[in-house]
Order: structure tokens, then C-alpha cells, then sequence
């Protein structure tokens, strides 16, 4: 158990390690490569003799008269747009909400019902319906403990659209203070900040087969699993204090005048927002990317040290990965013991800046750029969180140590250490989160093992073969829901040795 001997910043010096318990809890394309590059099937010889010359030649010529192979264009699904919106009054943390959500069927079968996952049914009293529209009639909602249905009598076919308009109440829970058996709440308010994170019904992705990938929640990690969409959000803040910042998914609003803000996202996979009257924001402008940083005064440095850090992070990810997929990444700390990544934003567990030494080995560097790879492995390249959850949290493990090779060297072994062998972690890495005993277990597992076993494939790979493997999978998958299969699939290509098959790491 964390205990803090005063509010504002100091922690009674429980080992270090005992934080890392507390840390983390809170990520074909048909096309492969012989049909895309092949025309005809010509031998390839070093030194070509004139009669082959002649032959690649006819060749060529048949070839070309031949019909070509129709070029095969990708489904461009139609987004989700959601509008949104908010009068959030400070004073009694309540917000009145008008939602509008356009939907078109991108599936190839009939709907017959559409789901709305609805986290904040989950919170008792906050979440109160006032009417339901669709295509402007008037309908009811099948209500469930976190999500609602709505049932469609005439069906919606594929490619159909329709037009849901929510209208509704909110109450922002109190932040539960902090207990060891239960995963902080990140949806609340305290004196200093309140979060609006899955705060309105939204429409889950469907499976291949036609089902709503959405899962039960979990006493820990995360359950839900996000489609891409478009956002636009009006908010205004009532009867808040003078100063009050709000920290959004996207950055900048692009209007603002006096407590009115809109703010319009594209091709993301939520909106998230945090407001406060005690932010002290740092920004800094990194090849057109903004990173800003949403700290309290007490640990404005610890800050200005995520923000230095978190930027070299989007660097090297960039590098190693793919493009950073976003305009910008925002940074709040956060009054509860958690980080918590989002699409756009992520959070930092105040614990981790009353810790902070002045010096890159410690947990606010590691979860600082542990959050920021989230950006990539949960952001721009998904995964079912429920079922896969070692997918983006092996994969944003990982990243950090290999921030650490690229800027401090020196401390890889401190990373190896204390993050990860402390813990003699055990366990089969791709279980889905319903089917580890508790909270230690599944972080020891799909965390800690899972960067163990991605060291694994880069020790058999080598480092060429393995950052290219890592950058392909990154690039194909992109704007994606991706799956165990697709990463076990494009692995193939890039070893003889079948990692899935072989590794100890896998329950088959
Ligand atoms: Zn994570």
C-alpha cells in the first residue's frame, strides 16, 4: 500500500519496487507480398545470356498483352461521427450532453440491433438517459449494466447510414480514493482536476463474423475496443473557476471564445478531456507534432522533464516504428495512482512525480515513455484489449527499454532489473484479461513476460530483421484492429523458425 505523509508532494520512501506493483494496470489485409509484386514468373539469373534476354523480352511482350491482375482496392470503411454537445457545470460536476452519431453499416450483413458501450453506466447515478432520436423518431434503449441496445425494426443494411441522436445527463463520480484491490477510477472528479474519459455511448467495433467485439469489463485492464471515428465536440463551462485549463484528446480547440470550446478529431479512436484550474501547461512543437504538458504547480519540474522526455520518446518511436500518427499528444497528470493511455492523451500517476529525482531512472520517465508508445500499439495500430491484451502492452513495454538503449544505455540493465526480472514474472503472455488470477499475474504476464519474449525474437532475429519486422507490422497495420494471428502471420515472413509454434512464452 502506497501512503503519502502529506498531500502536496512527498511519499514515505517505500522501496521503489513496491511502486512498480501499483503502476500498471491501465492497450489479413489480404494482400501479401507475392500478389503484389509478381507480374509473370521469371527466373531470376545473375548474369543474364542474350537468349535469356530474348526470352524475358517475349516474355515481357505475352505478359503485357496479358489482362493485368485487377489492382486490389482497399475498403476504405465510412467513419462513425460523433457530435457532441456539453455544458459542463463545475460547480455541481454535472454535464448536459447532445450527441449525435452518424453510422453507416460498413459490414456485409443486415443489422439488426446496434450496441452503445456505455462505461459510465458502470458508475452508479452517473449516467441519466433523457431521449433517444433515430433518424429523428423517437425510440427506447434496451439498458444493460455498461452498454445499451438499440433494436432496429426495419434493420440496417450494409452500407445503410443512420442518424442516432442521445441526449443526456451526466454526474461526474467522486475519484475513489486509492485501494489496493481495486483499479483506480480515471472517470471522477477531485479537488484538483476532473476527467471525462469513455463518457459517452459509443458504437463498438463489429467482428469479422458480424458480432460487437464488445467484452465484459474486468477487475483489471481495459475491456474496451475502439473503432476508428470522427469527433467533434462543443463544450461549456459553466460556473468554473477562473484559470480553468482544459486538457483535450486534440490539442488545440478550433475555436474558442470565452468558456465556449470546439474541438474536432479526425480518425481517432476516442475524445477524451480533463479539466482543472491548477494546470500548469508546457508545450513544445516537435516536427509539427504539439506535446504539451498538463502538470500541478507543486511538480511543474517533473513536467518539464516528462514533456523533454516524452518528446525524444515520439523521436525515436517515429524512427522505429512508423510516422507519430497524431497532430499532437497531451500529458495530465493525474490525482490518482495510474497511467492510462488514451488516443491523443494519456495520463501520469501523481505518485510517479512525488517521485521524481531529477534523473531519468525512475517510473516517471519509464511510464512517461511506456504511455507515449501507446500512441502507436493501442492509438494508430488497435487490439482487442480484452481478448490480445499483451499486444499493446508488450509491445509499449518494450518500447521502453529500448528508449533506454537509445538515451541512456547505461541504465538498460536498471530497466531490466527493477521493472521487470524483480518480479520473476511467469506465465503465458496472450491469455485474454478474464483468465489470469488478479491484477499481479496478468501485469507479470502480458507486461513483463510479453517484453521478455518480444527480447526473445530480436535475440533469434537480430536487430535488422527484428526493427524491420516491427516497422512492417507497424506501417500494414496502421488504423487497424489488430490480432495475434496478423502478428504471428508477418512474422512468418521474416524467419524460418515459427515463433508461435516454438515459443514458451505462448499458450497454444
Ligand atoms: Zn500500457
Amino acid at each position: 500500500m502506497l501512503m503519502m505523509n502529506n498531500q502536496t508532494n512527498k511519499f514515505i520512501y517505500l522501496p521503489i519496487i513496491v511502486l512498480f506493483t501499483f503502476v500498471l494496470v491501465g492497450c489479413s489485409h489480404t494482400g501479401n507480398l507475392e500478389t503484389q509484386v509478381v507480374e509473370t514468373p521469371i527466373p531470376v539469373i545473375n548474369t543474364p545470356s542474350p537468349e535469356i534476354n530474348t526470352f524475358i523480352e517475349k516474355t515481357k511482350i505475352v505478359s503485357q498483352t496479358q489482362t493485368p491482375e485487377p489492382e486490389e482496392i482497399e475498403f476504405e470503411p465510412a467513419l462513425p461521427e460523433y457530435s457532441l454537445s456539453v455544458k459542463f457545470d463545475y460547480s455541481n460536476q454535472s454535464a448536459r450532453v447532445n450527441q449525435t452519431i452518424i453510422y453507416v453499416n460498413n459490414s456485409k450483413q443486415m443489422l439488426n440491433d446496434i450496441r452503445l458501450a456505455t462505461d459510465t453506466l458502470r458508475y452508479p447515478g452517473s449516467f441519466s438517459l433523457e431521449n433517444v432520436f433515430v433518424n429523428s423518431n423517437e425510440e427506447k434503449l434496451e439498458q444493460r449494466k455498461y452498454y445499451f441496445t438499440l433494436l432496429l425494426n426495419e434493420g440496417l443494411a450494409p452500407g445503410e447510414e443512420i442518424e442516432i441522436q442521445i441526449n443526456y445527463f451526466l454526474s461526474i463520480p467522486p475519484l475513489p480514493p486509492p485501494a489496493d484491490d481495486l483499479k483506480p477510477g480515471i472517470f471522477g472528479y477531485s479537488t484538483v482536476q476532473t476527467n471525462l474519459v469513455d463518457w459517452y455511448p459509443f458504437i463498438p467495433p463489429l467482428s469479422e463474423n458480424g458480432e460487437w467485439l464488445l467484452h465484459d469489463p474486468w477487475f483489471y485492464g481495459e475491456y474496451l475496443v475502439y473503432d476508428l471515428a470522427n469527433f467533434y465536440v462543443e463544450i461549456e463551462l459553466i460556473n468554473s473557476p477562473t484559470n480553468t485549463t482544459i486538457a483535450a484528446s486534440s490539442i488545440i480547440p478550433t475555436s474558442q471564445v470565452d468558456n465556449l470550446y470546439h474541438y474536432s478529431s479526425s480518425r481517432v479512436r476516442n475524445f477524451v478531456w480533463s479539466l482543472s484550474p491548477s494546470y500548469v501547461v508546457e508545450t513544445k512543437e516537435l516536427n509539427g507534432i504539439t506535446i504539451s504538458t498538463h502538470t500541478f504547480p507543486f511538480h511543474q519540474p517533473g513536467g518539464l522533464h516528462v514533456l523533454q522526455e516524452a518528446s525524444k520518446a515520439v523521436e525515436l518511436y517515429s524512427r522505429l516504428f512508423s510516422r507519430y500518427p497524431r497532430e499532437n499528444l497531451t500529458i495530465v497528470e493525474a490525482d490518482f495512482l495510474d497511467g492510462m493511455e488514451y488516443d491523443g492523451l494519456f495520463f501520469l500517476s501523481r505518485g510517479f512525480y512525488n517521485l521524481f529525482d531529477y534523473t531519468p531512472q525512475n517510473y516517471l520517465t519509464a511510464i512517461a515513455v511506456h504511455e507515449t508508445a501507446h500512441q502507436w500499439w493501442y492509438a494508430s495500430i488497435a487490439n482487442d484489449q480484452a481478448l490480445e491484451p499483451w499486444l499493446d502492452e508488450a509491445l509499449c513495454t518494450y518500447s521502453e527499454v529500448l528508449f533506454y538503449e537509445e538515451y541512456y544505455p547505461e541504465l538498460v540493465d536498471w530497466w531490466w532489473e527493477y521493472r521487470v526480472n524483480y518480479y520473476q514474472p511467469g506465465g503465458y503472455i496472450n491469455k485474454s484479461i478474464y483468465e489470469y488470477q488478479g491484477f499481479v499475474p496478468y501485469r507479470n504476464a502480458t507486461y513483463l513476460q510479453g517484453a521478455k519474449f518480444l527480447q526473445s525474437i530480436r535475440d533469434e532475429l537480430g536487430d535488422k530483421i527484428f526493427f524491420d519486422f516491427l516497422k512492417e507490422y507497424a506501417t500494414n497495420q496502421k488504423d487497424k484492429i489488430s490480432s495475434q494471428t496478423y502478428f504471428f502471420d508477418l512474422l512468418r515472413n521474416y524467419s524460418d523458425i515459427d515463433f508461435y509454434q516454438s515459443s514458451n512464452y505462448l499458450f497454444k
